[in-house]
């Protein structure tokens, strides 16, 4: 698989869906099979970035190929893989509903079978620390836990997926439940699914959801 070629797409696809804007957000891959992690540079806009361009760290988080800076959110993407050995994919996205709760600091609850099934049973709120720190990493990769998002108060959120197409599922329905939620909330009440019918609905995805 060209993993360069994996991220220069979905850097295309992150503006294509409205996802960020300019430069901001970040995305990497990792390649099972050799460790190696694949990175967007910082600052640069995502129709200019070439597969040269491309950041790659080794398993000890050293730059092994690429020569531009790496994007300042390296250190949250490599601890997410660290912990993570089912991640294959994270994507740093500046989406507008997402923002919402991580500029309110709320978590987005439970309210849809889309939302639980492959993203959570809830989605939770790192907290406050300044872009581009250790902290930040900390505090996000502690949050996102065992889930497949996080919110980063006053910044933006993070997918995480097996593959790269996973990850964007991931971040589309995120950004779908939140946009719903805010919505519901100007009519009533939005439901909590219970927890035992939760874990249905996940162990169904997993298992028996598809052809
Ligand atoms: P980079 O351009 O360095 O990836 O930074 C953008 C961003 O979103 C920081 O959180
Ligand atoms: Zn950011």
């Amino acid at each position: 698989m060209n993993y360069k070629k994996v991220i220069v797409e979905a850097g295309r696809k992150l503006c294509e869906r409205s996802l960020t804007v300019g430069t901001w957000g970040n995305i990497s891959c990792r390649d099972p099979e050799k460790g190696l992690i694949y990175l967007t540079p910082s600052g640069m806009n995502y129709d200019q970035i070439s597969e040269e361009d491309i950041v790659v760290f080794n398993k000890q988080g050293e730059v092994v190929q690429g020569t531009r800076k790496p994007s300042i959110e390296k250190d949250l993407h490599l601890k997410i893989y660290e912990n993570r050995n089912d991640v294959q994919a994270v994507l740093h996205t500046h989406s507008v509903y997402s923002s919402v709760f991580a500029v309110t600091a709320e978590e987005i609850p439970p309210v849809s079978e889309d939302f639980v099934q492959i993203v959570g049973d809830r989605v939770e709120c790192a907290d406050y620390a300044l872009p581009g720190t250790e902290e930040l990493a900390e505090n996000a990769v502690e949050e996102l836990d065992s889930r497949n998002a996080v919110l980063l108060v006053n910044h933006g959120a993070v997918a995480v997926g097996s593959d790269m197409d996973t990850a964007f599922k991931v971040s589309d329905v995120l950004e779908k439940t939140a946009r719903i939620y805010i919505y519901s909330k100007s009519i009533g009440e939005a439901q909590i699914i219970p927890d035992e019918d939760i874990e249905a609905m996940q162990d169904f995805a997993k298992n028996s959801y598809g052809q």
